[in-house]
């Protein structure tokens, strides 16, 4: 299953790429450039190093894939032009690899190339395209790739229709943003029948503990008195006031 990273909003790597590819000389730029990708894309380092290596001497690998990528790389060690380096990243993406690469970091990959094309179409450095994408995003509608893995801080506001959360010792505020972003399924991967642990209030009532309860009718989870079936108490808390009272 293809999954993606969510990207921080004021991406550092994204920056960091960006001021290397303005300051590279022609012999650093393509290590600068394969670094890059390798950390967003998997399996391009080896093939990658298998043809870099050979640049200087005679290229022995006759196959014609390889022999575009030699031609991309020959070009940009001869001249640094955005437009050059978006050729070689969609060549890698695309073309190079039989099998489609994973992105590892999906956002960060899309970002770099809409930053390329935005420097070679309207003459920017790279770094200020990067300003510029980065801002875009800001203020345009939140987007969430159809499958991506994020930490809870970056999916704020941000809704799917399902959600998975693996129990990694989450605490509560963390655990509610986590379990509120599925819009129509949630699933928890937890080693304890009861997730979070965090004891449970006491009923308001009678000041024995509560518990989960699910309503019959809505389905909704609350908390509601143990004592509801000896004593008939019905201290309840939903499970929004729950959080928010923590
Ligand atoms: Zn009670």
């Amino acid at each position: 299953m293809a999954s993606y990273t969510i990207e921080p909003i004021c991406s550092k790597d994204l920056y960091k790429i960006a001021r290397k590819i303005d300051s590279s000389t022609n012999d650093t730029l393509l290590k600068n450039i394969i670094e890059f990708t390798s950390k967003c894309l998997t399996g391009v380092k080896s093939v990658c190093r298998d043809v870099s290596l050979n640049l200087s001497g005679n290229f022995r690998n006759k196959k014609q894939k390889k022999q575009t990528l030699q031609g991309l790389f020959k070009d940009l060690s001869n001249e640094k032009d955005y437009k050059k380096i978006l050729d070689l990243c969609e060549f890698l993406e695309c073309e190079l690899l039989d099998k489609k690469p994973t992105k590892k970091r999906w956002q960060l990959w899309n970002d770099f190339k809409k930053a390329l094309r935005l420097s070679f179409l309207e003459s920017y450095r790279l770094e200020e395209a990067c300003w510029k994408v980065k801002n875009q995003e800001k203020y345009c509608e939140n987007r969430v790739p159809s499958k991506c893995i994020s930490r809870t801080v970056l999916l704020k506001g941000l809704e799917c229709d399902c959600a998975v959360v693996i129990d990694e010792g989450l605490d509560l505020k963390n655990f509610y943003v986590a379990i509120t972003r599925g819009a129509k399924e949630l699933h928890i991967f937890s080693e304890s029948p009861c997730y979070p642990s965090h004891p449970l209030p006491f009923c308001s009532l009678c000041n024995a503990r509560m518990s989960w309860k699910q309503n019959n009718k809505t389905k909704k989870y609350f908390l509601g008195c143990s004592n509801y079936n000896s004593k008939k108490c019905k201290g309840s808390c939903s499970i929004e006031k729950f959080f928010l009272d923590l």
